[in-house]
């Protein structure tokens, strides 16, 4: 007979309870299925969940979310927008939608954030907006960001799609003086709802203009405000606006999700704590913690290895999944893809930081449904392949 193997450990997995289960079922079975109470639900509580009077604009993907807050700011054909090459495409290609140019700068090479020094040597007279990442849940530097961008006039869209919940010098990321910031519900972000995403803003005219584009550049609420008897059929197109509406199928998903969102940071803070301890013997550099008193929201446990590892990157994603283990990469970054590469005519010596972190990084599995036990399995299997032999 062959050993039983243990079950594969992916790098990430969803958590979703009955009450979760029973909402979606409610709501299959309600007869309204799209955008309606169950979204408009989940956007007053998340709206509350952030605080200080932030408006919250439900939508399919966080994706969709980046593209309407620029659209919203005003970024258009000729604009430049700064953008960190270390993330996901989605920051940037929601510039090229509006046919505006993406500006990528290099990161921290600890914190993998990008900084404010980095972000004002690319500003040019074409500058318009700088597009900050909090890569793994850790908050940029925002407040030195922020002066920069008031100084400078520039609009500030945070990506926000890892840092839900994070703060900056003690505020909570959604309640800072950007213009809008951007959250994530995929499938492996810190909370779900399948995919979906949510703006917050301040700002009730982008707010506004952000609904109006979300359904098509429709109207009607708007137009309702002025013109009481209205057909229920009767509406206006203001703009040839989009289709990123988030259905109540997901909103149902969500409204359970943020209920538990404090547990499951909890959870995840507990299993970067247990990392820190367990690995830290190990040749390799463990992520940035947050300052003190300072919440990170721990989406992404990345680990870089140290010159003096005896294996490369790759070996060790062999060596994890022979174990059956998965692990990835955060993130090839932006200026190795063809498509940025070749339109921005980009270098991996133009971004030495985020090119080194590249070469050397991995995220090993962290979610809330993993145990104890689970991550006992990772930091064996890492010490297996890293340690003395
Ligand atoms: C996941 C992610 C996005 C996109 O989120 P979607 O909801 O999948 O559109 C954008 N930026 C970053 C940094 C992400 O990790």
């Amino acid at each position: 007979m062959t050993p039983e193997l243990p079950p594969f450990l992916p790098f990430a997995l969803p958590e979703i309870g009955q009450e979760e289960i029973d909402e979606v079922v409610d709501t299959l079975r309600s007869g309204w299925i799209t955008t309606g109470n169950k979204a408009r639900r989940f956007e007053q509580m998340f709206a509350e969940y952030v605080g200080a009077g932030v408006e919250a604009i439900a939508v399919n993907s966080a994706t969709a979310g980046l593209h309407l807050a620029l659209e919203a700011v005003g970024i258009g054909a000729g604009d430049e927008v700064i953008v960190p090459t270390h993330t996901f495409t989605a920051t940037a290609e929601v510039v090229r939608y509006l046919g505006a140019d993406v500006v990528l700068v290099d990161v921290d090479p600890r914190t993998l954030n990008v900084t404010a020094e980095a972000v004002a040597a690319a500003i040019t007279p074409r500058t318009r907006a700088i597009m900050p990442v909090h890569y793994a849940g850790l908050g940029a530097p925002m407040d030195e960001l922020l002066a920069l961008a008031r100084d400078r006039g520039l609009k500030v869209v945070e990506d926000a799609a890892h840092a839900l919940p994070a703060t900056c010098s003690g505020r909570l990321i959604g309640t800072l003086a950007s213009d809008a910031t951007v959250f994530s519900f995929y499938a492996n972000k810190t909370m779900t709802t399948g995919e979906g995403g949510m703006v917050v803003t301040r700002r009730p005219e982008l707010a506004e203009r952000m609904r109006v584009m979300r359904l098509h550049g429709m109207n009607r609420d708007a137009f309702d405000r002025f013109v009481s008897r209205t057909p229920a059929w009767y509406y206006e197109i203001v703009a040839p606006g989009f289709k990123y509406n988030l259905t109540d199928i997901a909103a149902a998903l969500g409204i359970h999700q943020l209920v538990r969102l404090p547990g499951f940071l909890a959870r995840r803070q507990h299993l970067a704590v247990r990392y820190h301890a367990h690995l830290a013997a190990l040749p390799l550099i463990l992520p940035a913690d947050a300052p003190p008193n300072e919440i990170h929201a721990w989406h992404l446990y990345v680990i870089r290895l140290r010159d003096d590892a005896r294996l490369t990157r790759d070996e060790v994603i062999q060596g994890l999944s022979d174990r059956g283990i998965g692990a990835s990469v955060h993130y090839v970054p932006l200026h190795r893809h063809p498509y940025w590469r070749d339109r921005y005519r980009l270098r991996p010596e133009m971004f030495p930081h985020s090119d080194a972190a590249y070469r050397s990084m991995l995220s090993i599995p962290l979610f809330t449904a993993m145990s104890d036990s689970d991550q006992d399995r990772v930091i064996d299997a890492l010490r297996e392949l890293l340690g003395p032999c």
